[in-house]
């Protein structure tokens, strides 16, 4: 089986990468491989940015917390309209309302 497939993997493999300066051969397994290492990684992001509109008791703005009494008031780190950085053109990121945290493009244009 092993076998069956290093000769798939010989003949879909055609996409071509620079590796130390040489060019390589790269099979789809390891383009997939490369995906899938991708998408862990940009998971882990996605889990961060998540997190950022919990409040300190650990539930998204809006969801009911015991800790705030209600409903939950957000992350009280990240005040709405507040500039937290610059893109790489250095346009401002700003903190959008606490209901529009989900929303990536509010972000940029709170
Ligand atoms: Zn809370």
């Amino acid at each position: 089986m092993k076998r069956v497939r290093a000769e798939v993997d010989d003949v879909i493999s055609g996409v071509t990468r620079m590796a130390g300066g040489e060019p390589r051969s790269v099979t789809w397994r390891e383009l997939a491989e490369e995906r899938e290492q991708e998408v862990r990684r940009l998971s882990l992001y996605r889990a961060v940015l998540s997190d950022l509109s919990r409040c300190e008791h650990g539930r998204h703005f809006g969801d009911v917390c015991s800790g705030c009494g209600g409903p939950s008031h957000g992350n009280a780190y990240l005040p709405p309209a507040a500039r937290i950085g610059s893109d790489i053109s250095g346009r401002p990121i700003i903190v959008p309302a606490k209901a529009q945290f989900a929303k990536a493009e509010e972000w940029r244009d709170a």
